[in-house]
């Protein structure tokens, strides 16, 4: 053997004789079961594959930092976004949501949009869209929402009814139906898209001040979408594409980066502002609510190995730091339980160990124990329970947030203002969108939504009618419908 060459060892360290050939009876015969190597080497590699995300299954992930480029310290204490200049290591993951893991990048689907920040008060994940709205406002609906995306139980394929049928059965969505169909639903790389917090979120300050806040990460890059005929060709000949734009971007130094915009409402301005603050079918219009710069995420690190930082990545909108926290939204309440628990099944419990997700600014100091697959030292001989008269840790009530108040019946309580559903896409269509971005959102929704059954194209036609008559007009035009019965 050459000098230095390294030694193939099993997983427990013994060296390997030979890589090549099973352990035999004979040059013809059985393989014996005592080769060992090959047991254990075939075993692991059934073992492979974790469980698929069920959503947000295909991405592609990098790491980078966040600047704060403005003074936002009268609105939070969070110690990382505490003075201009301050940086802090981020990890980030973009991806699309229904299809699997093999699927196509270039699919019509929201882009996740999630960033993990390694304070020194602990982790801060951001989990959001490149949409500043979703489909439901209810975390109730949320599984069924999924199914509709997904494949049809018995045929195993997209299929246009499901889809279509629950939208058409759910007027709320049409806000995020009109960014989906436009052809932001079909972004040229993970570079040129905007990500946006969605949820509203709060904000306190070491006064115990809080605010409500709307996190905007504006593309350095420009936005820049595929037309639905460059998507299709697109899907053929890389369904790769976003994920290798990100590495050989990243590869060849042009690093992408995002400028941060918050927008703050008041407490005392939520009670009656025209529309439900913490609806996340809404978005707060930047005439009431002015954007502000207040940082810049830039991505200049590739993973170096995609299952160890990309795949094995968790991130849960329930990771606040101490000045940040949860507002009321009813979706964003559902999410603080989704997503640390779909990380247990998939993971596993002590998925907050891996390198990728455990805290790299500060020490994580618990009375949490055991279970599969802790590979740490598990805290030693330390105390594993509290309280206790033997140095624990114990907890900082400076930690806690503001209180705020609450009040009603407990009860399942509708949307009260479901009219008020088609203000805002109606805006979108008539004030924001361009002649093109009209036409390309009328095609890209007749050829999809010509798959479905006539009386469901009525019922969701009828939707898009009461956004904007020229919009529903356009529609039944382009799927050959009778206005009457539309209107
Ligand atoms: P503004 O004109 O101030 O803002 C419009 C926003 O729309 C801009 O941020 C722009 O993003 C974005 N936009 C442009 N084209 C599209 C598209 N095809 N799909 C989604 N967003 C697009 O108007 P308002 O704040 O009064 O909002 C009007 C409507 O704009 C809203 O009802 C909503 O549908 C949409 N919108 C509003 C946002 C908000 O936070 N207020 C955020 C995103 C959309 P960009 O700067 O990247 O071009």
């Amino acid at each position: 053997m050459a000098k230095n060459k390294k030694v193939l060892t099993t997983n427990f360290g013994k060296p390997i004789d030979d890589d090549q050939n099973s352990f035999t009876a004979g040059d013809r015969g059985p393989v014996l079961i005592q080769d060992v190597h090959l047991i254990e080497k075939l075993a692991h590699f059934n073992r492979e594959r974790i469980p698929e995300r069920v959503v947000h299954a295909k991405g592609a992930g990098a790491g980078g930092h966040f600047e704060v480029t403005k003074d936002v310290t009268k609105y939070t204490k969070a110690k990382f976004l505490s003075e201009v200049g301050k940086k802090t290591e981020v990890f980030a993951r973009f991806s699309t949501v229904g299809g699997e893991k093999g699927s196509a990048d270039a699919e019509r689907d929201p882009r996740g949009f999630a960033m993990k920040f390694y304070t020194e008060e602990g982790n801060f994940d951001l989990v959001g869209n490149n949409t500043p709205v979703f489909f439901i406002r209810d975390p109730q609906k949320f599984p069924d929402f999924i199914h509709t995306q997904k494949r049809n139980p018995a045929t195993n394929t997209k299929d246009a009814n499901m889809f279509w049928d629950f939208l058409s059965l759910t007027p709320e969505s049409i806000h995020q139906v009109t960014i989906l169909f436009s052809d932001r639903g079909t972004p040229r790389s993970y570079r040129n898209m905007n990500g946006y917090g969605s949820h509203t979120y709060k904000w306190y300050n070491d006064k115990n001040e809080y605010f409500w806040v709307k996190y905007h990460f504006k593309t350095d890059q420009g936005i820049d979408n595929l037309t639905r005929e460059e998507a299709e060709h697109m899907k053929g000949v890389d369904p790769d594409h976003a994920t290798r734009d990100l590495h050989q971007s990243i590869e060849k130094g042009d690093y992408p980066s995002w400028t941060l915009q918050i927008q703050v409402m008041k407490p005392e301005e939520a009670k009656d502002y025209r529309f439900n603050p913490f609806d996340v079918t809404k978005v707060w219009p930047h005439g009431d609510y002015p954007p502000i710069d207040i940082g810049r995420m830039v991505l200049d690190r590739n993973p170096e190995n995609y299952f160890a930082e990309v795949e094995q990545a968790a991130f849960s909108p329930g990771n606040f730091v101490p000045g940040i926290a949860a507002s009321p939204d009813k979706m964003l309440q559902g999410r603080l339980f989704a997503y640390h628990d779909a990380h247990r099944y998939r993971l596993g419990p002590n998925y907050h160990l891996l390198p990728v997700n455990r805290p790299k600014a500060v020490t994580m100091d618990n009375y949490q124990r055991d279970g599969h697959m802790r590979f740490d030292s598990n805290e030693g001989g330390k105390p594993n329970y509290y309280p206790n008269s033997f140095g624990g840790p114990e907890p900082r009530a400076d930690a806690a947030e503001p209180a705020y108040d609450v009040s009603g019946k407990a009860a399942r309580h509708p949307y009260s203002h479901p009219n008020d559903d088609f203000v805002q896409p109606g805006d979108l269509f008539r004030k924001v969108m361009t002649d093109k971005d009209r036409d390309h959102l009328i095609g890209n929704i007749v050829s999809h939504l010509v798959n479905a059954n006539k009386e469901i194209q009525i019922r969701q036609t009828k939707i898009f009618y009461k956004a904007d008559p020229e919009y529903g007009r356009r529609v039944a035009e382009g799927l050959g419908l009778n206005m009457k019965d539309i209107e």
